[in-house]
């Protein structure tokens, strides 16, 4: 039984998941591509149609598209291979996208991503109405391939500490209401970082996992106002570690950060923001940095809901931590969600200093969101002592500085 994520989609066209990005093949789809292509596409599209890249260690063939587009993709926005053929002749990742799908011991969570922008738009109706082309997806494509991500029986909370599934259930749901309940963005996502951080010091002094989610429940408010009753502070560190997500966020980028020393050497980044230009066949945009901090800090009280949706949405389908998040422990993950929330909040400003706005507008916060779902959420693999040098990050600081809370 899938358990389907409560939101909406409908596939509408826009061939947005088709640029921007390589898509990595499985063995014998590169081939099956160039069969398919080969009496549809011209000889010089076809060219540099596939690529290679290293993913989690392994060489894989890709469709080559983080430069531009998919060979495949008409001037219509269709695919030329599901045109002539069907969704089933195209490679994998290509008939499962926007989906994920995270098998637990309780059964499979269905969930979405926002590189999609009908995801984000909310367009169609809700997945419970679309069970049955759901699960004849997951039963063609998904199951039993790398594409069914996993949380197994014992789950990781943090600095060693686990938990088995069924422990670890209601915190997922906990974590989640967090993010759904009123109130400023940083307030939700300060109450749930607070939880796990709580949870994980009671674990540490070998209390049992229910008396410790107890006590960590108890202390979750005063230690939301402790939080943010100081002034933010990040350190050098931080911002080189912010730098380099978000440069990892850039269109074009094949998806290689490089070794963790490419943070330090992001400190001197290049002194520009590059974002995806407006229309899908538009170059790349470079907006000076210091125009996008003169942009005033915040997303606006829709953008906050849209970015308390993202990372909600996340924390229900599984996919902030573990298989789906580099292997990163459920407080790892967390911490990842919020620095990637800092990310999206400066793209956003930096949308707006695109279009010569002082403030953000919704549109800034969306097109922000997908630039940073296509560049981190997809990746297949961060740097090793990645997951140490964001446990030293002042995520939730850096947070605070670009939604401008100064409480
Ligand atoms: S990005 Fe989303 S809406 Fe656009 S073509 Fe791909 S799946 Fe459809």
């Amino acid at each position: 039984m899938l358990e389907l994520a409560r939101a909406h989609y409908r596939c509408t066209g826009c061939g947005d998941c088709c640029r921007g990005w390589d898509v990595p093949l499985e063995p014998g789809e590169a081939a099956a591509f160039t069969n398919f292509a080969t009496p549809l596409i011209s000889a010089e599209r076809l060219r540099g149609a596939l690529g290679r890249s290293r993913q989690a260690g392994i060489d894989v063939d890709t469709l080559a598209g983080a430069a531009g587009q998919c060979a495949a993709l008409n001037d219509d926005q269709t695919c030329a291979i599901h045109a002539a053929h069907g969704g089933k002749a195209k490679p994998r990742a290509c008939q499962i996208f926007p989906f994920t799908f995270v098998a637990t011991p309780a059964g499979v969570r269905v969930g979405l991503s926002f590189a999609c922008p009908a995801v984000v738009d909310e367009e169609g109706p809700l997945l419970d109405a679309q069970r049955g082309e759901i699960e004849a997806l997951f039963a063609i494509a998904v199951d039993g391939t790398r594409y069914l991500l996993r949380v197994g029986d014992e789950v990781e909370i943090g600095e060693g500490r686990t938990a088995s599934y069924a422990q670890a259930e209601p915190l997922f749901d906990e974590l989640a209401a967090a993010l759904e309940r009123d109130g400023r963005l940083v307030e939700r996502v300060c109450r749930a970082g607070a939880l796990a951080a709580l949870l994980q010091a009671r674990l540490g002094e070998q209390i049992p996992f229910a008396r410790a989610l107890d006590a960590a429940r108890g202390g979750v408010e005063a230690l939301v106002g402790e939080a943010l009753g100081e002034p933010a502070e990040v350190d050098r560190l931080s911002r080189a570690l912010f730098r380099t997500l978000l440069k990892s966020t850039e269109p074009g980028r094949a998806g290689a950060m490089g070794r963790m020393g490419g943070a330090l050497a992001s400190l001197f980044g290049s002194g520009e923001v590059r974002l995806r230009g407006a229309r899908p066949d538009a170059a790349p945009i470079a907006v000076p940095w210091k125009d996008v901090e003169r942009v005033t800090p915040g997303l606006g009280a829709d953008g906050e809901a849209l970015y308390a949706r993202w990372m909600g949405d996340s924390l229900r389908a599984l996919t902030f931590f573990g298989d789906a998040a580099f292997g990163l422990s459920l407080a790892g993950g967390l911490d990842l969600k919020v620095l990637s929330l800092a990310v999206a909040a400066f793209l956003a400003r930096a949308y707006a200093a695109a279009r010569g706005a002082p403030v953000v507008a919704l549109d800034d916060c969306k097109r922000a969101l997908r630039q940073l779902d296509a560049g981190i959420t997809h990746r297949a693999s961060m740097p090793a002592g990645f997951g140490r040098a964001l446990a030293a990050t002042a995520s939730l600081d850096l947070l605070r500085e670009q939604l401008g809370d100064r409480s």
